[in-house]
Formats: C-alpha cells, structure tokens, sequence
C-alpha cells in the first residue's frame, strides 16, 4: 500500500511538471491555439505551419500536438503518422510551388531551436528564388488544398 502511495505521488509530480512544459511551450501554444499560426492542415495528432523563418519559400512545419521534447522521445504512432502527413502536405507544396526537390529536416540537441518535436519540410529550387511574403505562399499552398 505504501509503494502505491510512492507511485501515485510520482505519476502526480510527472503529471504537473508535464503541465508546466505544455503551459511555456511554443509549439504546445500554437497547436492548441493559444499562438496563432499560419496553418495549412491539422488533424487529431498534428498541426502543420509555416515556418515564420523560411529557409525557402514552402518551407513548413509539422509538429505533434502532444509535447515530445525531441525524436527520441516520440512515440512510433505519432512519428509514422507525421510522415503520411509529409506526404500528403509534399503534394500541396509541389503543386503550388513546383520546387525541385524537398529536404525533410529533424534537428535535435543544440540543434534544435523548439525542444517540442517538429520535422521541417524544405522545398529547394534549381533556380535561386527571392524568399517571398510568408502569406503569398501560404494563400498558394491554401489553394492547392481546397
Ligand atoms: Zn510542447
């Protein structure tokens, strides 16, 4: 019985400290609307953004709803359907942008910015492009989607 009192107190603490990292999470923000987004999808388990820094113009988020501080601590589940999700938005981002090619980016450690999981869809060009508006590209991406 006092082993279980243990237990519950643990579950208890992980449970708050997980609140407090939700409550100052950039990214737990966005994805429950708190911050606001430019976002191109979102489903159950995902929201997908435009990246406010854009490496090229196209360059998205996707990011789990769930706070998984990095790729070794997403569950399996999330990680596979993050990746249906690369493919589906891969489609919208070629048909309204027509980009060469994509880099599918994962940082972690001093590598990563946002310590919430987030893979990075870049699209990369042949041709050097001008970074355009944030909003110009995303109203091109919305219309490929509806
Ligand atoms: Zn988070």
């Amino acid at each position: 019985m006092q082993n279980m009192g243990k237990m519950y107190k643990k579950i208890k603490i992980y449970d708050i400290l997980l609140s407090v990292i939700v409550m100052n999470c950039l990214f737990c923000n966005i994805c429950n609307g708190k911050i606001e987004s430019s976002t191109i999808y979102e489903d159950d388990i995902v929201r997908v953004i435009m990246d406010i820094n854009p490496t090229s113009n196209g360059h998205v988020l996707i990011i789990p709803k769930n706070h998984y501080d990095d790729f070794c601590t997403i569950d399996k589940v999330t990680i596979v359907h993050i990746h249906k999700i690369a493919k589906l938005i891969k489609k919208n981002i070629y048909d309204a942008l027509n980009p060469d090619g994509l880099i599918l980016t994962n940082n972690y450690g001093i590598a990563q910015v946002v310590k919430h999981y987030h893979l990075h869809l870049v699209p990369v060009y042949k041709d050097k492009q001008e970074i355009l508006d944030i909003n110009t590209v995303y109203n091109k991406i919305i219309k490929s989607i509806i």
